[in-house]
């Protein structure tokens, strides 16, 4: 498997000078296993990552939404290759709250928001709402397939996490999740001794807690830190940890603190950057 990151930021898009080393585009990861393209979330990394893809068409993704908040969707009206007839788009996410994962990627795009309509993307997309727990098997190529797991993490509205597994090798991408005082027991379960960990580490504890940052406590809020990624790292006897969504608060600086303290604690551990690639 191959996997490469597009982008690492949580809530919003953080250009400019203080974020180039991490890059500000949120949320997007792209994951090769043997044949098959699997990308998970379109937060603004996902219009760069079609960019490249358009230079391949036609071809056939698919895309799993953890959520539908604005950093995991606002990439896709961006995502030229899903303007194009001939690419077939899987789409799989969550039945939030009143609407279908279809029906809130159109209602991004309706007028006034936005001057083209989902319909008016030509390529073929077959929308596909999960349940917690579903195992998905796709051809990867090469009489092989790509197992797809989905569990539950602790996020308003809903969160999706998902352990994807091919060739004897693992990756778990569960972003926009909030620690317990104990470490999630179906996190730890779903990423059980996987070779990589990707986890919501937005803040460091003290930002957490309200004692240093902006805006006090962020308890309830829905995000985890790079102590509590560290420890489910730890439980769940995951090789390597991609701290991942950091805080637009966060420079580049900060990112590469956040990093040292979490290795300190967990010696496998990186921190996201636009273009990280990790093979396994
Ligand atoms: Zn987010
Ligand atoms: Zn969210």
């Amino acid at each position: 498997m191959r996997i490469k990151f597009w982008g690492v930021r949580g809530s919003i898009p953080t250009p400019g000078p203080d974020t180039v080393e991490f890059g500000g585009n949120t949320s997007c990861v792209e994951i090769r296993a043997g044949n098959a393209l699997l990308i998970f979330d379109g937060g603004t990394g996902l219009r760069l990552l079609g960019k490249e893809l358009a230079a391949k068409m036609p071809f056939e993704a698919h895309i799993f939404f953890s959520h539908v908040h604005w950093d995991h969707i606002q990439g896709f009206p961006f995502f030229d290759p899903a303007f194009v007839p001939g690419n077939t788009i899987h789409l799989y996410g969550g039945n939030n709250v009143s609407r279908t994962l279809e029906e809130t990627l159109a209602g991004q795009m309706d007028h006034p928001s936005f001057p083209v309509h989902l319909s008016d993307m030509a390529a073929k997309m077959i929308f596909n709402d999960l349940y917690e727990g579903q195992v998905l098997e796709l051809d990867a190529g090469g009489g092989t397939k790509v197992k797809i797991t989905t569990g539950r993490g602790n996020h308003p509205n809903g969160v999706w996490a998902y352990r994807v597994e091919h060739d004897g090798h693992s990756v778990v991408y569960a972003t926009d999740t909030e620690h317990y005082a104990v470490t999630d027991p179906k996190l730890a379960k779903l990423a059980k001794g996987t070779d990589v960990l990707i986890y919501d580490a937005q803040y460091t504890p003290e930002e957490y807690a309200g004692t240093a940052g902006r805006g006090g406590s962020k308890v309830g809020w829905g995000h985890s830190t790079f102590e509590a990624a560290a420890l489910l790292a730890k439980v769940a006897g995951a090789k390597q940890l991609v701290l991942f969504h950091h805080d637009p608060m966060q420079n580049d600086a900060a990112v590469r603190e956040k990093e040292k303290r979490a290795k300190a604690s967990f010696p496998g551990s990186v921190a996201a950057f636009e273009g990280l690639t990790i093979e396994l």
